[in-house]
């Protein structure tokens, strides 16, 4: 019987009548693993017996993990990386060739974008990034080697959404593979292979890790598509993810529904309150009626994200001078974790992208992005407010900033 995803996040992929009773996942922290002799070797370099050989061609522990992710993304198969741009690397170069063309969603995350760059300069993998929202554009820029419509949704950091329904349904039409980078949702929030998507990518450091020790990636697809990545761009590019930080996943994964209900509680809260601060300009939060992509959160995730973008009246060095009066709020960039984390995304995870494409996305100098944490919202927001006073209060005036 399929159960709840409340339950398959503590239980799946896991047995404990299969590890001597051992209710927490036991860690195989092995290279390698002996045959009992010459012909089993044989068979299962062959693929003709199961079996583990290596660790770079999978481990138990790591296994565990790839199938607990596939059945709450609701996926045949899934593969762990080292971390989320290993994952997005084994895919995109493993689903292209030179003189192919990817399509991807404008904004995405810096070292995506960086990777496309260099994928282009390199061996001439083409791109082009553009607004998702329009179905006749996105067909303009489909061509006869377009092989991927890459998205990230709420993509990062604007928060602006893709419709994944929309955007399967035209990949359907030109037998494109459509690759979803969830790291923001969560199959716990968000599941797009129910959306007719074909692949999905986390970057497993954030939310499914959940407590900011572990980098690591992770991929869920059918079964033939999971067989080609692992056989392929994973085992020849050697990207895989450490036994030990399988075993932090798997630990991870089973209070994220609660860590999800709670950073979902705090953001709507923080969103409210940033919105009615006089010195706040404007705020993104995909569970907010009036932001703009608020019918296609509705229609597509359980609920909105812990993830917030706002732009405060003022320039850059106003947007530095706030976030250098955090007290509790830690500066750092990643996200997920159970500390609430602030950063400036046109300095830090997007500088990479140049002001120009920076433009293009809507990422402003006076933007700044927050992950909103587990603690008391009250303690999170009394931090922000005593930010925005202090910095209203420092010799700018509303007018002279706007
Ligand atoms: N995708 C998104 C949306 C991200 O935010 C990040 C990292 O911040 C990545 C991918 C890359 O993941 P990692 O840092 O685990 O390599």
């Amino acid at each position: 019987m399929k159960k709840r995803i409340e339950t398959e996040v503590i239980h799946s992929g896991y047995s404990s009548d299969q590890h001597h009773g051992a209710l927490a996942p036991p860690i195989y922290p092995t290279s390698t693993f002996v045959f009992p002799n010459a012909e089993t070797g044989e068979q299962r370099f062959a693929g003709e017996q199961e079996g583990y050989i290596y660790s770079r061609l999978g481990n138990p522990t790591v296994k565990m993990l790839e199938e607990r992710i596939a059945v709450l993304e609701g996926g045949e198969k899934g593969l762990a990386f080292g971390s989320g741009m290993a994952a997005v690397s084994a895919v995109l170069l493993g689903l292209t060739k030179t003189e192919d063309h990817i399509l991807c969603s404008q904004g995405v995350y810096g070292c995506t974008f960086g990777l496309l760059q260099m994928m282009e300069e390199k061996y001439r993998i083409h791109h082009d990034l553009i607004p998702m929202t329009d179905p006749e554009y996105i067909e303009e820029h489909i061509h006869p080697n377009t092989k991927v419509i890459f998205i990230e949704t709420p993509i990062n950091p604007t928060m602006a959404l893709v419709d994944l329904e929309m955007i399967s349904q035209i990949a359907a039409k030109h037998k494109i593979t459509v690759v979803v980078d969830n790291t923001f949702s969560t199959p716990y929030l968000q599941r797009p292979l129910e959306h007719g998507c074909h692949i999905v990518i986390h970057s497993a450091t954030k939310y499914i890790g959940g407590h900011g020790d572990v980098v690591a990636g992770l991929v869920v697809s059918d079964a033939e598509t999971i067989n080609f990545l692992a056989s392929t761009t994973q085992k020849d590019i050697g990207g895989i993810m450490s036994p030990f930080d399988a075993w932090l996943l798997l630990r991870g994964l089973k209070t994220l529904p609660i860590r999800m209900d709670r950073h979902c509680d705090n953001a709507a809260y923080i969103n409210e309150k940033l919105k009615q601060h006089p010195m706040v300009e404007e705020v993104a939060y995909p569970g907010d009626p009036q932001f703009r992509d608020y019918m296609i959160a509705e229609k597509q995730m359980d609920q909105p994200g812990g993830l917030i973008s706002f732009k405060i009246k003022g320039d850059k060095k106003d947007a530095q001078r706030f976030i250098n009066s955090m007290k509790l709020i830690k500066i750092a960039v990643s996200l997920g974790d159970a500390e609430t984390l602030i950063q400036h995304p046109a300095t830090m995870t997007h500088a990479v992208v140049g002001e120009e494409s920076r433009a293009k996305m809507g990422i402003t100098d006076n933007m700044i992005r927050i992950s909103v944490g587990l603690e008391a919202k009250e303690d999170i927001w009394a931090d922000l407010e005593r930010a925005l006073e202090l910095y209203s209060n420092s010799g700018m005036t509303e007018t002279e900033t706007v």
